[in-house]
């Protein structure tokens, strides 16, 4: 062995090589870079006196980031655990707003010519421990809070300073990831997400899936296995992950890579053909969007419509709820690119593990206040949002959904808003599309049992499989640890499925489905088979959906259903749904993984 090949197999770390769940496809190389929220040891670090005013400038930045967010937060306690709670938050605000403070902080970092971070910490850390010395209880919690505002100062300190760091590109691997970081840290050449914990339908997933880029969930150890700088090659086909790949393995993914990229060419061919089916069946295919600058891939992905906007995506980096002016815009412009297709627009689902308003440190945020329910309690963003809606709908190409409906009385409460909007624009002499048509998600059991009395309110239904499988088999959408009981062929799920289809259709309205089973190949044409008139699926998949629609006949989706409603177990249902698949689609790339 060459000298030069002894240091190379010294040097070269050994592969280690982990399995996770696929979370979005595509496949990519590159260096690692752990992703760590806590907060980090603040450093004591001198600061030259050229770079005095920036530090100055850092702190003012911070200062007001925690002001508006704190405001936020305390408008939802306000609403939420009343004001007596709420006024731990204004007391926070009082402290920002202290001038004698910040001038002392500020006095301080010109003259000690220290770092920022050392000296909120230190200033206010200094009331923090006073307040613990005093024998009282009130006293302790009070330093806490203190302790939370010192924290949150310094997290806007860093993570201004983390996210313009990062340089280059880079896979991001963490414990966890919400929708918010994945979404910030797309800003900067992501190739992908590796994270420990987090279900293939968290939020968080279904946000790197809008932005295209591969990502493995439940990984389980790879913050510890992975660190900074090392080589990695992410497969979100598959759900692996290699660390410190060999050449020979980076050799095999390139061509796995070149493969699939094939795979893709081939079906961009089917990108203006209908979704119909080999005996002439035609099925709505629409896209799902979380993200307003997701349309043009939409677009040319070849969709004839969106069938679920998540409008909460416009929420994110915004400080504030944007006016019904600001988002009348974004929701015309969205309308207009998708005229004369159909755009359905969801109402906030806010809450569960997307866009949680802090302060609400529920036990259980996905049984907690969420969706309609957060919309109920804040009249003034509903409305906001209602007559946002109704002004961008004048080209009648627009639908509106109310997102968590558990009761028909919700159903109703929510109809009257939306007769109060409309009111409202008839009062300002605004036009909008009288006929507006209303949808009402399907996703908590209690509307799926009582589909039926739903459906004779509304215009049509579109179950959010998502949701109404993680409450009927009582699995928590993002944990890991019970990710393997999340299983969408459970005979539950098919005949809640089949009993909400045939409620609606009996009333005469359409029934959709837009949760991830609709864009799963295994799952869309057993979904056409039990009667579902429309799918909408995540962009990525649609040209796949759509050569399955297009290669089956309608009568082979039905026998397709039948066996599947037969079969007793959920293992049962997928392996006859993967065999058939298999045999009448020999092209199709069926991982074991298959999202
Ligand atoms: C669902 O629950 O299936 C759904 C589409 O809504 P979300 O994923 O946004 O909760
Ligand atoms: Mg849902």
């Amino acid at each position: 062995m060459s000298e030069e090949n002894v240091q190379t197999q010294k040097t070269m770390k050994k592969e280690i090589i982990l399995k996770g769940i696929p979370a979005s496809p595509g496949i990519s190389v590159g260096a690692a870079f752990l992703f760590a929220k806590e907060i980090p040891r603040v450093d004591e670090r001198t600061v030259r006196d050229e770079d005095l005013p920036h530090e100055v400038e850092r702190l003012e930045h911070a200062i007001q980031k925690s002001a508006k967010e704190l405001n936020k937060i305390l408008l939802f306690a306000q609403m939420k655990v009343g004001d007596a709670k709420a006024k731990i938050f204004e007391a926070q605000i009082m402290v920002l707003e202290d001038q004698v403070l910040i001038d002392t902080i500020k006095q301080r970092i010109r003259k000690e010519k220290k770092n920022t971070e050392y000296i909120v910490s230190d200033e206010i850390g200094k009331y923090a421990k006073l307040m613990m010395r005093a024998h009282d209880e009130y006293m302790h919690e009070r330093a806490h809070d203190m302790e939370d505002l010192q924290n949150r100062i310094i997290r806007n300190l860093q993570q201004e300073k983390l996210i313009s760091k990062l340089e280059g590109s880079i896979i991001v691997v963490a414990h966890i990831l919400t929708p918010a970081d994945t979404m910030i840290l797309s800003r900067n050449h992501v190739l992908g997400y590796a994270t420990d914990l987090g279900g293939t339908t968290s939020h968080a997933a279904l946000f790197s899936r809008s932005l295209k880029i591969p990502a493995i969930v439940a990984l389980g150890d790879v913050t510890r296995e992975a660190e900074t700088g090392d080589l990695v090659i992410i497969d979100g086909y598959s759900g692996t992950l290699v660390i410190h790949p060999t050449p020979e393995r980076i050799d095999e993914y390139e061509r796995k890579r070149e493969h699939m990229m094939r795979f893709e060419e081939e079906l961009a061919e089917l990108k203006d053909l209908p979704a119909v089916t080999s005996d002439g069946h035609n099925v709505e295919l629409s896209a799902n969007i979380e993200l307003p600058q997701e349309l043009e891939y939409v677009v040319l992905q070849g969709s004839r419509g969106v069938g679920l906007y998540r409008t909460e995506g416009l929420l994110i980096g915004w400080d504030d709820f944007p006016s019904e002016d600001e988002q009348y815009q974004e929701y015309k412009r969205i309308a207009d690119r998708i005229y004369p297709h159909r755009v359905i627009m969801r109402t906030f689902d806010i809450g569960g593990d997307k866009i949680a308003p802090e302060m609400a440190e529920e036990q259980n945020p996905f049984l907690g206040w969420r969706g309609i329910r957060v919309c109920f309690d804040r009249p003034d963003l509903f409305m906001n949002q209602l007559r946002a809606m109704l002004r961008a709908s004048t080209r009648k190409n627009l639908a509106i959904m109310f997102p968590m409906i558990t009761t028909i009385d919700e159903v109703r409460k929510a109809k009257e808003y939306l007769q109060q909007a409309k009111a409202d624009l008839h009062a300002r002499n605004v036009k909008f599309d009288d006929g507006i048509q209303l949808g009402v998600m399907i996703e908590v059991p209690a509307a799926a049992l009582t589909a039926a009395l739903i459906a004779a309110e509304v215009d049509f239904l579109s179950v959010g499989s998502n949701d109404l499988i993680q409450y009927l088999l009582a699995v928590d959408r993002g944990n890991s640890l019970v990710s393997a009981l999340y299983r969408e062929f459970e005979p539950a799920v098919l005949t809640t499925l089949k009993h909400v289809i045939n409620a609606g259709h009996k009333q005469g309205i359409w029934v959709g489905i837009c949760g991830e089973m609709a864009g799963h190949p295994l799952a869309a044409p057993l979904l056409i088979g039990l009667g579902m008139d429309e799918l909408s699926v995540v962009p990525v998949v649609l040209p796949e959906i759509k050569k399955i629609i297009r290669s089956l006949s309608h009568k082979q989706m039905q026998e397709i259903a039948k066996t599947a409603l037969s079969l007793t177990t959920g293992k049962e249902v997928e392996k006859y749904l993967r065999d058939f698949l298999m045999k009448a689609l020999p092209d199709l790339p069926l991982d074991d993984t298959t999202l």
